[in-house]
This record gives structure tokens, C-alpha cells and sequence, in this order.
């Protein structure tokens, strides 16, 4: 449930119902919005309603939350979370670009790729440094040896840096190096893995998982946020469908969807969401249309000889001219980029 103070209610008032709700064992999640404080409360209610909750000083309403995701909810934070880091803001009219490789392959593919995603307007490198592949015979990545490549990038270049994490043993080891940890599509329900990043405050990537409803997605946010870690961006990525055309179906009414039940901010991974190079604009355009905060886009020096998804990756020149082609469509629905 959510209790909601009035717009005027003092510090005391507010530390004394936390301390009630904390007596009976509630946890306690807080939201200080812009006119209104929100103490959101998890527990069991009939035991708040049994210590006249509503009637204390400063209450103005205590409402049950009734969907499964609480802290995730519109109805905990009516505001949108805006996610700050260095001076980047994710959530906000801004929309935000993650690019970079699907994976770490050397120094010269990474500070190549930084150096001109940064030149097309970029905010955030992307690259895996530890990969989840399907087959294991294939490339799975250059560990510590990639994450430190990526941070070298950042003091190059400014970028922040987002990778994956693929188990909660290596949080630590990717926290040290990451700005911003990913989630896998195939880890989106590895609780234990959540359970591990919802202890940390960085910033958490959720990827969807391949065949994960919204609410099971939405669900897998809660982890994260019921261990206090706020910081949480979520990414649509595609699902499985019937449809082989596509590598994944790209689920674009999700954009709305999650909008409306959730203040957290929403992006889009076109490359993994189509598979195909030639797909990734259309969809850019159409994920900014559709109100996304950002996109994930993989872009490589040279796709031909990617390591790992060359053909949905773009080279430096297509990616530049992506770039200017989505300004003018961030501006045409009041964002920028
Ligand atoms: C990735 O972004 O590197 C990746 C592996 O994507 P996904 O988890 O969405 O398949
Ligand atoms: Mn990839």
C-alpha cells in the first residue's frame, strides 16, 4: 500500500509513521515527489489499518497499490524517474543513446567505436565484455580484459559505459568498471542475479526477457527495486513470436504500455529486436514516436568481421547518419537527442 502525506506534512510527521509501519514490519520504500511525500509500505495492511494509519497527523490517504509491482507501479511515483549520471539524464526529455558493439573484441574496435559514436551524439558505450552466447563454442567474450578496454573509453572520451552481467558472483568485478549494469534478456529472471543488483545503487539495464509477458518483465524490476536499488531502466528488446522473418518480434506498444503502469524509464534495442541492419532506422524512428526515453543501438567498425552480430550492427558512417535523421524526429514529438 501507499500512504500519502499532505502536501504540507512536516519531517516529524512523516519519520513517525515510517516508525509505526517499521514496527510492524513493513518494509518501507520512500517517494519524495515534487509537491507530496509517499511512504510506500510492504507488508501485510490489515496490520496498518489496525493502528489507525489514516487518522495520524499529516495522512491524507492510505491506498492499497493493486497491481503485483509496487515499488515498479505509477501508483508509488506518479512522476517519472529521471536517472541521473554525470550529467546525463535518462528519463527525461532527452532521449538518451547507448551504442557500441554487441561485444569487447580489442583496444583498437572499442576506442575506434568510441570515438565516433561520441562524434555522432552519443551518451552511453555499449559492449559486452562477458557474453551469454547460444552455442558454447562461440566467442563468450573478453571478461576483466574487455571492462577495463571500456573504461580506458570512458576517460578518453567522457562516455559512460554500460555492460552485462551475466551471475551475481562477477557484480563486484562489472560495478568496479560499469556506469550502468545490463541484464540480459536470457538473466531477466535469474532472481538470484537481481537479487544481488538490487543491494547495489548503480544504475540496473533490464533487458525483457525473450519470452517474458510485460508483467513478468515489470515483475522482474520489482526485485531490484524491493532491495532498494531505484536506479532502474528498462529495455524492450523483442520476443519470440511465430514470426522468422525477424530475429525477434519488436515489441513497440510495450513503449505505452509500460508507461503508463510505470514511472521508470523505458528503452529500445532495435538491433536485437530486428536482426537485421536494415530494419534498426525504421524502428529508431518509430521507438521515439512511440515515447521511448532512449536507444540501444550495436554499431561495429567493421560488421563484416563482427565477432558477434554483424548483421544487425551498423558501421560508424550508417550510424552518423542515423543520428541526424532521429533529431529531427526526437524534435517533432517535443524531445531532443
Ligand atoms: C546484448 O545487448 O549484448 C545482448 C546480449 O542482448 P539480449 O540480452 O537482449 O539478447
Ligand atoms: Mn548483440
Amino acid at each position: 500500500m501507499i500512504v500519502v502525506m499532505n502536501p504540507g506534512a512536516k519531517k516529524e510527521q512523516v519519520d513517525h509513521v515510517i516508525l509505526r509501519l517499521t514496527q510492524l514490519g513493513f518494509g518501507i520504500h520512500l517517494s519524495e515527489g515534487e509537491s507530496r511525500t509517499v511512504i510506500g509500505a510492504i507488508g501485510d495492511r490489515s496490520k496498518a489499518l489496525s493502528i489507525g494509519l489514516e487518522a495520524m497527523e499529516g495522512v491524507e490517504k492510505v491506498v492499497p497499490i493493486s497491481k503485483p509491482f509496487k515499488l515498479v507501479s505509477r501508483e508509488f511515483r506518479k512522476d517519472d524517474t529521471v536517472i541521473e549520471l554525470n550529467g546525463v539524464r535518462i528519463g527525461d526529455e532527452k532521449v538518451i543513446v547507448m551504442a557500441g558493439p554487441c561485444a569487447v573484441e580489442s583496444e583498437e574496435q572499442v576506442h575506434q567505436i568510441a570515438e565516433a559514436i561520441k562524434k555522432a551524439g552519443a551518451d552511453v558505450l555499449r559492449g559486452g565484455a562477458f557474453k551469454p552466447r547460444t552455442s558454447p563454442y562461440a566467442f563468450q567474450g573478453m571478461e576483466e580484459e574487455g571492462l577495463k578496454l571500456l573504461a580506458e573509453a570512458r576517460e578518453k572520451t567522457g562516455l559512460l559505459i554500460v555492460t552485462e552481467v551475466v551471475n551475481p558472483q562477477c557484480v563486484p568485478l562489472v560495478e568496479k568498471y560499469a556506469d550502468i549494469l545490463q541484464v540480459g534478456a536470457r538473466n531477466m529472471q535469474n532472481f538470484h542475479l537481481l537479487r544481488e543488483l538490487g543491494k547495489t545503487r548503480k544504475p540496473v539495464l533490464l533487458k525483457r526477457g525473450l519470452s517474458a509477458t510485460i508483467e513478468e518483465w515489470l515483475m522482474a524490476a520489482e526485485y531490484l527495486m524491493s532491495g532498494g536499488n531505484y536506479n532502474v531502466i528498462l529495455c524492450e528488446r523483442g520476443i519470440r513470436t511465430f514470426e522468422t522473418y525477424t530475429r525477434n518480434t519488436l515489441d513497440l506498444s510495450a513503449i505505452p504500455i509500460v508507461k503508463e503502469l510505470s514511472h521508470l524509464p523505458v528503452i529500445v534495442d532495435p538491433s536485437h529486436g530486428t536482426g537485421q541492419r536494415k530494419l534498426v532506422s525504421s524502428m529508431c524512428k518509430a521507438a521515439i514516436a512511440a515515447g521511448a526515453d532512449g536507444l540501444m543501438i550495436e554499431v561495429h567498425p567493421d560488421p563484416e568481421r563482427a565477432l558477434c552480430d554483424g548483421p544487425q550492427s551498423l558501421n560508424p558512417a550508417q550510424f552518423m547518419e542515423l543520428m541526424n535523421g532521429l533529431r529531427r524526429v526526437a524534435v517533432s514529438v517535443d524531445r531532443t537527442l
